[in-house]
């Protein structure tokens, strides 16, 4: 079969996508490839397609390397759906199952095997490849995840660099490696570490125009975040993204008290509890998952509808990884990131306090410079975003800046009042805190004030005509650019530094949002703009009799998952029982052409969907 045919019968979709044809053209024909995709933009059938392809034409097995052991069987659940002969290999499986793979696996009757990389690197394994290998098997490697071999990665994965035996030990065999996420650091990491340097590099558009990004000022976080969820997106997935293990636990309880269906996620959890509430997000409509980073590499759940970050994470790859995974299916999403004072500190504390080398530091420290760039940005944030990952872009229309461009304020004056007060109680001898360095800007004075004789110094009131929020605003831009140090050891007093000198002296302008944008206008602006929908309407506007095929059709696919234990949109996406519903099909060849209804799924479902038509 050709590769369009592959995609039309097998997977049921009329057309490829963006660089998909491309890259499968390359790796049939037995071409390495690095390929850079976001969330969403359809790699499993960069190496699906081929694995087909080449199977067919009688060259052997793929082996599909994946760090996500808790996926592996909706992965290939979903392969089997779809009629393709897939097993994996990983430690959930009993000695019996695993050893009636392996037996699958030397007769070749397997055309994906996905595999966890400790596996694929062990020796019992490395035996059965050469097997495969000898007799001309062994098609392709499929390196998913790929920015986990890197330690600039957000995941790093030290079973990864053992991958590179796949090249030196099966040099002929060709190899694609497939990452949502690498800036140009991992990007060169990922290339030397697997030896892809004859790799062809395909590198799509990062945008994700359907999500729209808002970063907000931490005022009273866990009110912020309820008033962003029950504003906009009661009833829908969402994932919740927080720091500590702690305060995942602290707000499920809190939104579940609130009336939102929310479950945590940590790796302090039970390993039972973990998959169960996973399962439970990815199988069940509406979940908010609250998480620390422990979850969400590829889970491949569609229809997101938020993701939002309750602390800041780390850096821009991050940032961008997390938020992908809203709105895989191309309706509009939403991600929410709050973050203040406190978020700069602590990571800037972390770096200071790990044990890593001095040049590795400055790359972490270069990476949340570049993200705190994104979180004080007064212009447009898609444009900041695409250009970190060297992409140019116009002003976007869809992100907070955009849809309300903040007003800016000078802040170079107030800065500098704040450096000189920083110098000045350091010349007396002391360092303090950002509380009580604000304190006496604004001429407050607190008992400690009085008593270091704070009320003395030339500074002391001279910024009573700055709000506290201003100033902290100040404070977060100067920290952000260096010119202010927080010693983490010391009570995180404010320090100055080299580049203090620099804004004191005026050369460096410091340019501020002015205020808080006022959250109602802001929703009023939103929802008059393309609003997600709710999860139980449907993807595409329906009218009465449709949408009530469409909730019927619902009803009739949830009783399918549960039973081949599944997750729903394994099934079929709701964009096919759209499709479906708005066709109102009366026969087989009614069905057929549907975007996602494949030559399988007609067979396994075609007549049951038709008995739903008639039962409505
Ligand atoms: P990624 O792994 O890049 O995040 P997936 O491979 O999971 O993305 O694909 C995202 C979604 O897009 C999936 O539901 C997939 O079935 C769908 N998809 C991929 N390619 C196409 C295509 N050519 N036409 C229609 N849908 C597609
Ligand atoms: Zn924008």
């Amino acid at each position: 079969m050709s590769i369009h045919h592959i995609l039309q019968e097998v997977f049921g979709y009329g057309a490829f996508r963006g660089p998909q044809q491309a890259i499968i053209e390359h790796v049939v024909a037995g071409g390495d490839a690095l390929v850079l995709m976001p969330t969403g933009g359809g790699k499993s059938l960069c190496y699906q397609i081929p694995a087909i392809a080449r199977e067919q034409a009688g060259q052997g097995i793929t082996v599909v390397i994946s760090p996500l052991i808790a996926l592996m069987h909706d992965q290939v659940g979903a392969l089997h759906e779809a009629g393709v002969s897939a097993e994996f290999l990983n430690s959930t499986l009993s000695g019996e199952q695993a050893s009636q793979v392996e037996r699958r696996l030397l007769r070749g009757d397997i055309t994906l095997l996905y595999a966890a990389p400790e596996r694929v690197t062990n020796p019992r394994f490395l035996a059965q490849l050469d097997s495969l290998h000898e007799r001309g098997k062994l098609s392709l490697f499929a390196i998913d995840e790929a920015h986990c071999v890197s330690q600039w990665g957000h995941d790093f994965r030290p079973e990864y660099r053992a991958l590179s035996v796949l090249h030196e030990r099966y040099a002929s065999v060709p190899r694609i490696a497939l990452t949502a996420t690498a800036d140009a650091l991992t990007r060169a990491d990922i290339v030397e570490r697997l030896q892809l340097q004859d790799a062809r590099l395909f590198i799509s558009s990062f945008d994700r125009p359907n999500i729209s990004y808002t970063i907000v000022e931490k005022t009273q976080a866990t009110q912020q975040l309820l008033r962003f969820i029950s504003g906009e997106h009661m009833g829908e997935a969402g994932i919740v993204y927080c720091q500590s293990r702690k305060r995942v636990e602290d707000i499920a309880n809190l939104l579940c008290d609130e009336g939102v269906a929310a479950l945590p996620y940590h790796a302090g959890l039970d390993a039972k509890v973990r998959q169960a509430n996973q399962d439970q997000f990815l199988r069940s409509e509406g979940i908010v998952m609250v998480a620390t980073i422990a979850f969400g590499m590829g889970i491949d759940k569609p229809d997101v509808r938020f993701v939002a970050h309750l602390d800041m994470p780390k850096n821009i790859e991050g940032y961008y990884q997390e938020t992908g995974r809203a709105g895989r299916d191309g309706q509009s999403a939403q991600a929410w990131m709050c973050y203040g004072l406190q978020d700069v500190v602590n990571q800037r504390r972390m770096i200071d306090e790990s044990p890593a080398g001095e040049e590795f530091k400055a790359g972490l420290r270069g990476k949340l410079d570049a993200l705190l760039g994104l979180a004080e940005a007064t212009d447009c944030r898609r444009v900041r975003l695409l250009a970190y990952f060297d992409e140019e872009s116009k002003p976007c229309g869809n992100c907070d800046n955009c849809l309300q461009p903040p007003a800016v304020w000078d802040g170079t004056d107030a800065a500098r009042k704040l450096l000189s007060t920083i110098y000045r109680v350091q010349q007396m001898g002391g360092s303090y805190g950002a509380v009580h360095i604000m304190d006496i800007l604004r001429g407050k004075s607190t008992e400690k004030v009085v008593q270091r004789g704070h009320e003395r110094l030339s500074t002391f009131g001279i910024g009573a005509d700055l709000s506290e929020v201003q100033l902290r605003g100040v404070l977060r831009q100067l920290i952000a650019i260096g010119a202010v140090a927080v010693d983490a050891e010391a009570f995180n007093t404010l320090k100055l530094t080299e580049g203090s000198r620099a804004v004191l002296k005026g050369e460096v302008p410091v340019r501020l949002r002015a205020s808080l944008s006022n959250p109602a206008e802001r929703k009023a602006k939103r929802s008059s703009t393309a609003h997600a929908s709710s999860a139980s309407k449907a993807p595409i506007a329906l009218d009465a009799p449709a949408q009530s095929r469409y909730t019927a059709l619902k009803a009739w696919r949830g009783e399918v998952a549960k039973e081949h234990n599944l997750p729903a949109y394994v099934i079929f996406h709701d964009a096919t029982l759209a499709a479906i519903a708005e066709r109102a099909p009366n026969s087989l060849g009614d069905l057929q052409g549907i975007s996602g209804i494949g030559a399988k799924k007609l067979e396994a479902y075609g007549d049951e969907v038709l008995r739903v038509m008639v039962s409505v």
